[in-house]
């Protein structure tokens, strides 16, 4: 590493990275950083204790990257979202460090297991699900490819709930991830900024001016994440809701100390809890304040480090780049322009050229109940200024559209910012596209989608703003720290470059054929399923054959993922293996996994049914613990990390044309599963990468969808014609499943018979018929083991470092740093 007068940490020593010089550190940390002796620690005081070891280690590499990207003045790209889902650090750190074995062997000689002071790492669930995780993995790779890069989020007290399950329902509990302490972050108390809220707006002449009624602190922590043994580290700066300095000044001045207090508590609350549902939380006023907050406080802290830098912000566009990850944090975008504008003296035209070329969004969705919108009367209420230069933003764009596109008034209608109506909203999604240069999508499907439906119109005006980046998983975390056994393979057939250069990974196509490499590959794969099954045995009691063919579904319930299509092939199954009790049955495991939002009823009746039906089957001496069914309660990263790597199925059942991407079925692929899939999101990558003899494709297409829906899809047909579906059906209703409660799915299965928006009785054959094909695969099971290696090596294309270099070159035009220790 390099020495300068200033920076050279000279007082540090870096720890010696052997066994001894390990072990030194860890108990060092244990004795004077956790107050306690090697005697009377406990797992979490070792576990602690060895994360702040491996912490310092990181850390060296930390500040010299941001010494240097500060010294090369380079452009940078903040990262925007309202969640990352990072999981557990230890395991990643050790592996990025390259201590991993050295730090097992410095514990064992403390008489402790690493692996079992890992498992006592608490998960931060600060994030919902994909979108999370996908900032998560996009955070590792702009780290090990040392992109001069930073992410920006809120730090929840409360993250996602944790579920429970009980007598077959969810339950929901508080997920208070940081009463054990978060050794691996750094509280920053000189980062501080005020956010401001309410109040009034007046103009002095041409000048905007606010008094906002409320302000609140937003206090900085930070989390290191490594990267992938370059002695190097990005940064992601978590805002956490001070309440200390908050007052409704209003209020105050006039003396109701009583209310300003009251004030206080609601600000308090900003960052206390994540919203737990998916993609419905529209309307929810502390929502709203949440993604103010974040964005004032990021755009804050920007501009003051670009000022500290460049010492003015005419530069602004051509030194940084922020990135949107959905519309969540869109309100920087008329943040942007209000500081420019009324701080800053801009002119209009000036602030919205910087403001135009600094933002990119990346859409995550289709579905038009997930797009976000805010009624105009609370945005008026908690942020006028902004809807003010939202209003504004609008005026320009619509006199563009007349000008220079079309003078339909339907047209001009349909793309105003401002939807009318009984309640006036502001349309986010179109907030977005107006404001970027460049909006993704996250497959070539979806993006393809996008531009024919959503943003059809947009895409009319701004032809050239659109285009794809389809997502991708670390393989870090997704194969080396979730399969160490598979990496290890993989080590030594092709050495390690696939760790960082996921391409590399077809070289083992050399050794496809190769009976050891199968044979090990197929071994890997039955311990990865024992370890799961002792896992399931431990926490639910419930006997799995490893032997059996491991059939997958885990992400979040949702009707649109299509649950329910898979119980409905469960029980079909069931009923078959009882009418025909002496075929030779390929033994299966449905495991399931998943959080419901808290207020989705269909959903969380979805998870009583799984566990209902689980009940019956698993209770059935006369199925010969062929068939089983499980629930695993409290699905996150960590549960991935051992869930995914015993699949041998993976299920990505979506209707065709609602999966934007998904990420898991990348995750599932490259750890050996073969997909069972609809032509949806990346699944159609994913066919086209492994070939179509390599996985399942089911179901109708795009366009069967939406021919379906357009002349009048009738479910009811199908139950009435398909005797299996109507037979599965009928038991179901009769309460066959619910015996104490016979009418506990009526609603559930009625809306399926007369509604079924995500057609699942449409794809019900073919999915049975799929399903039916495995089995077949399944009994050859050298072709089998083919398949699954296939698909690992054909995966090179979903690593997230392609992404993000996709997302440097053609979105933010950024330029990885050359590392210089
Ligand atoms: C990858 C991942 C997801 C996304 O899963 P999809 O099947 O793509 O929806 C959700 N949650 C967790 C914990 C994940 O690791």
């Amino acid at each position: 590493m390099i020495m300068d007068n200033f920076d050279s940490p000279f007082l540090y020593h870096r720890p010696e990275v052997d066994v001894e010089g390990v072990k030194k550190a860890i108990v060092y940390k244990l004795i004077f950083l956790i107050g306690r002796s090697p005697k009377e620690a406990s797992q979490r005081d070792w576990l602690n204790a060895t994360l702040y070891a491996v912490r310092d280690l990181v850390t060296e590499g930390w500040i010299t990257t941001a010494r240097q990207s500060r010294a090369e003045e380079t452009r940078r790209v903040y990262y925007l979202s309202m969640e990352f889902l990072i999981g557990r650090t230890l395991s990643n750190a050790m592996i990025a460090e390259d201590i991993y074995t050295t730090t097992q062997a410095a514990l064992a000689e403390l008489n402790v297991d690493l692996e079992e002071i890992i498992e006592k790492e608490v998960d931060p669930g600060l994030g919902n699900g994909g979108l999370g995780r996908l900032a998560a993995c996009f955070m590792d790779s702009l780290a090990t490819l040392a992109i001069p890069a930073m992410g920006y989020g809120i730090r929840y007290e409360y993250g996602m709930f944790r579920q429970k399950i009980e007598n077959g329902q969810q339950v929901e509990r508080p997920d208070d991830w940081l009463e054990k302490g978060a050794p691996w972050e750094f509280m920053r108390p000189s980062k501080r900024f005020s956010i401001d809220f309410g109040g009034h707006i007046y103009f002095e002449g041409k000048k905007c001016i606010w008094k906002p009624a409320e302000k609140v602190t937003a206090l900085a922590y930070d989390q290191m994440v490594p990267g992938y043994k370059n002695n190097s580290a990005s940064t992601l700066r978590l805002w956490s809701a001070h309440g200390g300095e908050t007052f409704n000044l209003e209020e105050f001045n006039r003396g109701d100390h009583l209310a300003a207090v009251a004030t206080r508590s609601a600000n308090q609350n900003l960052s206390r809890v994540l919203y737990p549902d998916d993609s419905t939380w529209n309307g929810r006023e502390l929502r709203l304040r949440q993604e103010y907050f974040l964005v004032s406080a990021s755009l804050q802290d920007i501009l003051r480090r670009h000022f500290r830098t460049h010492g003015t912000l005419d530069n602004l566009a051509d030194k940084v780049a922020i990135h949107l990850n959905d519309t969540h944090p869109t309100l920087a975008i008329p943040e942007l322009m209000r500081i420019l504008i009324d701080l800053h003296g801009y002119s209009w035209q000036n602030a919205w050229d910087v403001t135009r070329r600094i933002f990119s969004y990346t859409c995550h969705t289709l579905m038009s109940e997930a797009l976000e919108t805010w009624p105009v009367e609370m945005m008026a209420k908690i942020l006028p200024r902004h809807l003010q230069m939202i209003f504004e933003i609008n005026d320009h764009f619509l006199e563009y559209v007349k000008t220079y596109v079309t003078t339909d008034m339907e047209f001009i209608r349909r793309v105003s910012l401002i939807e009318e109506g009984h309640q006036r909203k502001v349309r986010m999604g179109w907030l977005s596209v107006v404001g970027s240069h460049k909006v993704n999508g996250v497959a070539a499907i979806h993006s393809d989608l996008m531009v024919t439906s959503t943003f059809a119109d947009f895409a009319r005006i701004y032809p050239e703003r659109f285009t794809n980046v389809t997502n991708g998983i670390t393989p870090r975390r997704w194969l080396a720290v979730a399969n160490p056994k598979l990496a290890a393979l993989f080590d030594q057939y092709i050495g390690n470059e696939w760790r960082c250069d996921l391409s590399q990974i077809e070289k083992l196509k050399a050794f496809a054929n190769e009976s050891e490499f199968k044979r090990a590959v197929a071994d890997i794969k039955y311990d990865n399923k024992v370890k799961l099954a002792q896992y399931v045995k431990k926490t639910l009691n419930i006997d799995l054959d490893p032997h059996a063919l491991f059939d997958v579904q885990v992400k979040r319930i949702h009707e649109y993922k299509r649950q329910m299509l898979n119980v409905l092939h469960i029980v079909a199954r069931y009923n078959e293996m009882l009418a025909h009790p002496e075929k030779d049955w390929q033994p299966r495991v449905f495991i399931l996994a998943g959080k419901a939002a808290s207020a989705y009823y269909s959903a969380k009746q979805t998870i009583r049914l799984i566990n209902d039906v689980a009940n019956v089957i698993n209770n059935d001496e006369r199925l010969k613990g062929r068939l089983k069914v499980v629930f695993i309660p409290n699905y996150s990263v960590s549960l991935a990390q051992l869930i995914i790597p015993a699949a041998d199925i993976s299920e990505q059942i979506s209707l065709a044309g609602t999966e934007a991407s998904g990420t898991s079925n990348m995750k599932f692929a490259l750890n050996g599963a073969l997909t069972l899939g609809t032509l949806d999101g990346a699944n159609v990558e994913i066919l086209e990468n492994v070939g179509k003899d390599h996985i399942f494709i089911f179901g109708n297409t795009v366009e069967q969808v939406e021919a379906l829906r357009r002349e009048g899809y009738r479910p009811f047909d199908y139950y009435q014609n398909d005797e299996q579906l109507r037979e599965v059906i009928d038991q179901i209703i009769r309460g066959d499943f619910s015996p104490e409660e016979p009418n506990r799915y009526h609603s559930l299965i009625q809306g399926l018979q007369y509604h079924d928006y995500y057609q699942s009785f449409a794809d019900f054959r073919s999915y049975v018929e799929a399903q039916k094909a495995v089995d077949k695969k399944y009994q050859d099971r050298d072709a089998w083991v083919a398949s699954t290696i296939q698909n690992m090596v054909n995966m090179g294309f979903f690593s997230s470092d392609r992404t993000i270099l996709e997302y440097a070159k053609n979105i933010w035009k950024v330029e990885p740093l050359k590392l210089e220790h």
